[in-house]
């Protein structure tokens, strides 16, 4: 049974930890957090072992009344490999820990990809991760991104790639994050950081990703362009993209009949199919929008932001390991998650 530690217990962190707890191969050794609010509640209610990410921070568990198991050093010493979910920069901070401790570590995409040994994506690149001690999961947009990318340029290959990400301002839960009525330009200069961190997956393909923001909470939306590689004569017909799209693990193809128009109706669905926290960890993709005009393909897809990477989590920390091989591994944790819409 693999050991494992969750740093972190927020949006990502809670949602890892209960995943990992679904894996046959794995055991959650416990969840560190920084203060005793409605998340440490949940951990302590799902039976979670907590500790303390903080050390001076103790007392206010104390406080108020949430038993501890220990120290996050304790917590890590203890795992075989640590899943850092902490806000951007923190994984950073904690990097040196976890090599005192000997743990191999898992970081988000808001970590620096200077940080570690290799950015991940469980479709993309999986062998990458194999016996690396410092291992990037990349964020939710170069996720989607990748589970994207990865069957169109294997099958056709990929001139060049052109995205438009229309993103959230934040996540349900962040009130202080906007915008609030407007449509940001963010960045305002080209490119916006994805086209470099889908780099960091495919170091030789060419991509210019243009970003919004837009005050919306729910999801991000991606306008793709993908300009394709073969022969005139062997150019496929958006039927072909969108079968090879639908024959991919992590892919939800909204059909017309599904009357799906947005992230709302989206996330009803999932909500509605009891889906935990109405969460979507596949790439939403409008099936009606792939559209193939000469050698360019066209489609919009929506990326579960604060679910996507989830999966990805599960499977790097077999890739780390090598306790299973890249489909072995999806298979078992989309077979356990339950993905597949
Ligand atoms: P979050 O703020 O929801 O959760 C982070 C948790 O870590 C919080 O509970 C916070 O209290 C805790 N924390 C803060 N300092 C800590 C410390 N020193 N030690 C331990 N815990 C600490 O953040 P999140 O959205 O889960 O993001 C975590 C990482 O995942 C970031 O790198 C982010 O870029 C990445 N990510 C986020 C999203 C998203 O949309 N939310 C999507 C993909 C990747």
């Amino acid at each position: 049974m693999i050991q494992v530690a969750v740093n972190g217990y927020g949006t990502i962190g809670k949602r890892v930890a209960d995943a990992v707890t679904l894996q046959p191969d794995m055991e959650l050794v416990g969840v560190a957090k920084t203060s005793p609010n409605h998340e440490a509640e949940l951990a302590v209610e799902n039976g979670y072992p907590l500790y303390a990410a903080v050390e001076d921070r103790i007392e206010l568990f104390d406080e108020a009344g949430i038993d501890l198991a220990g120290t996050v050093n304790e917590l890590v010493e203890a795992a075989d490999i640590v899943v850092d979910a902490c806000p951007s920069g923190i994984g950073a901070d904690n990097k040196s820990m976890y090599e005192e401790l000997d743990t191999p570590a898992l970081y988000q995409g808001g970590e620096s990809a200077d940080l570690v040994d290799t950015s991940f994506n469980a479709r993309a690149n999986y062998g990458d991760a194999e016996g690396a001690d410092h291992v990037r999961v990349v964020s939710c947009n170069t996720t989607g991104l990748s589970r994207l990318l990865a069957p169109l340029d294997e099958t056709y290959g990929v001139e060049k790639a052109r995205v438009t990400l229309v993103r959230r301002g934040g996540d349900p839960g962040q009130t202080g994050r906007g915008p609030i009525n407007d449509i940001l330009p963010n960045p305002v200069t080209l490119p916006s950081h994805h086209g470099p961190d889908v780099n960091t997956i495919f170091p030789d393909l060419s991509i210019d990703t243009l970003g919004l923001k837009v005050p919306a909470t729910l999801m991000h939306t991606h306008s793709v362009n993908v300009q394709l590689e073969p022969d005139p004569a062997d150019m496929p017909s958006a039927d072909e993209v969108r079968e090879l799209l639908a024959g991919e693990e992590r892919t939800f193809m909204v059909q017309p009949k599904h009357d799906i128009d947005g992230a709302g109706k989206l996330k009803e669905y999932a909500l509605d199919r009891g889906r935990p926290r109405g969460d979507l960890w596949e790439n939403c993709i409008w099936s009606e929008s792939i559209s193939v005009e000469d050698d360019d393909c066209y489609l919009f897809q929506a990326i579960h932001q604060e679910s996507d990477v989830v999966p990805e989590n599960v499977d790097a920390i077999r890739a780390v390991l090598g306790a299973a091989d890249a489909a072995e591994s999806r298979d078992r944790t989309n077979e356990t998650m339950g993905l597949g819409l």
